[in-house]
């Protein structure tokens, strides 16, 4: 993990920035790095210059130029992570259903989500992503895991949607699901599309906050050849990169494998030396305590996607026994992190109070913020001074007590995309409400009805 000190120069500090005045302040990460804190919230203020928050405290002055907000009290917050998503979901919005039934897992594979993928062309993987991305800051989501398949348009993919999040203003790390669906000269594409983009990435700008990381990103197990995973191997270690990949989405991955006289899934992937810090698991459904202690032991991350298990019906994660680095994620419904979080707890509590708690709730969250500090090497998450600046105000309209005992209870019952006033990234206001969207977002109408007909949903 890169250096999270403070990274201010003097000439961030010293130029022109916004001060925000009178701020109720939550913070998920208030200590010095290193230090172990518990969120904080305070009344004060902040000031932010270039990408970065430069001051916090009571009563400060602004600078010449400085543009000046009076919160009089508002809460603000870091901006939503994502932690695992599909932002050409967004093309999925009212589609017509197949009209044979979807009775498992793999019926929702290979009746909607894998016709889809096969269908997305360049303006399509671009308008999702431009359009998906637009939701996503309405849910005060500044930063977004997506993960990508379009096999009708691989090399220049995550170009298309680095352009979409980019124009709305959001940050991504992205990845391709490479697969072995589409045969090997297909599979081929997918490998160097990731690498490419990983490198696209080393050799972008030295300086700042970064807009956008990559990882190297895989399907899941059931759908890659050992072949595979050992090309991916080399370009995790070519490229210092872990792997972005489903896991245990229910039994289907493990079922393949024993077809297949393969080991099961995790076993699979750790003999490939894929299973390590910066790697990224989605669902683990259908994983034994075993493999939750592999996971722990080797500083993977595990992403909770409750709403989405529920939605395909391939069982209940197992979150109590989620290793340390867990978050949650979205899986391409949307990016709305406070319904995800929602829902997480309800499915814990449902049927007795179960695993998820507030504590529970707590990991997952801030979860998603250790992940982006460990693959941006920035204090996500934080408030301090020298963190990125991405932060959502709401409404000045703060119903109930807010304090450092009860902010779970508010992200939990309280918060939604509806209080949202305003959204900055990186010092820069990109959202406030009552913008309308991108005029380009609203081709995505048209170029959606033309893929379901592609896809034979009619
Ligand atoms: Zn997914």
């Amino acid at each position: 993990m890169s250096d999270l000190g403070p990274k201010m120069d003097t000439e961030e500090q010293g130029s022109a920035g916004v001060l925000l005045k009178n701020g109720t302040v939550l913070d998920y990460f208030p200590a010095e790095l290193g230090a172990a804190a518990d969120p904080l919230v305070e009344t004060c203020d902040l000031r932010m210059s270039g990408e970065r928050i430069v001051e916090r405290g009571q009563g400060l002055e602004p600078h010449p130029e400085d543009e000046v907000i009076d919160l009089a009290g508002a809460t603000l917050m870091p901006g939503n992570v994502n932690a695992h998503g599909h932002l050409y979901g967004a093309l999925a919005a009212g589609m017509p259903q197949p009209t044979s039934a979807l009775e498992t897992f793999t019926d929702i594979l290979t009746e909607v989500w894998w016709p889809l993928d096969r269908s997305l062309d360049a303006d399509a993987v671009y308008l999702s992503a431009l359009a998906g991305s637009w939701d996503a800051l309405r849910c005060g989501t500044t930063l977004v895991f997506d993960h990508h398949a379009s096999l009708a348009c691989v090399g220049g993919s995550l170009d298309l949607i680095e352009k979409g999040i980019a124009e709305v203003g959001l940050r991504g790390c992205l990845c391709y699901e490479t697969t072995d669906r589409g045969g090997k000269g297909q599979r081929d594409m997918t490998l160097q599309e990731n690498e490419r983009y990983l490198q696209k990435v080393a050799d972008g700008p030295k300086s700042g906050v970064p807009r956008f990381r990559g990882l190297v990103g895989a399907h899941a197990s059931f759908t890659l050849e050992e072949r595979t995973l050992e090309l991916l191997a080399g370009i995790c270690s070519k490229m210092d990169s872990g792997i972005h990949i489903h896991l245990a989405e229910g039994t289907t991955d493990r079922e393949v494998s024993q077809d297949r006289g393969w080991k099961d899934p995790l076993d699979r992937l750790v003999d490939f030396g894929l299973v390590r810090s910066g790697s990224l698991f989605a669902h683990g459904v259908d994983l034994s305590p075993i493999d939750m202690q592999t996971l722990e032991e080797k500083g993977a991350w595990l992403i909770h996607c409750g709403r989405s298990n529920m939605n395909n019906g391939v069982g209940r994660a197992p979150v109590d026994r989620f290793p340390v680095n867990c978050g949650i994620g979205t899986d391409g419904l949307d990016d709305n992190m406070w319904g995800e979080l929602r829902t997480t707890y309800f499915r814990g509590n449902e049927g007795g109070r179960g695993p998820m708690g507030f504590s529970g709730s707590d990991r997952f969250w801030l979860g998603n913020y250790r992940l982006a500090r460990e693959i941006f090497g920035e204090a996500f998450g934080s408030l301090r001074p020298g963190s990125p600046a991405d932060l959502i105000i709401l409404d000045n309209f703060q119903k109930t007590p807010l304090n450092d005992g009860n902010w779970m209870g508010h992200l939990l019952f309280d918060f939604h995309p509806w209080d949202i006033n305003t959204v900055f990234v990186g010092g820069k206001k990109v959202y406030q409400s009552g913008d309308k969207p991108p005029v380009e977002a609203l081709k995505l109408q048209e170029t959606a009805a033309r893929i379901w007909i592609a896809m034979g949903m009619k």
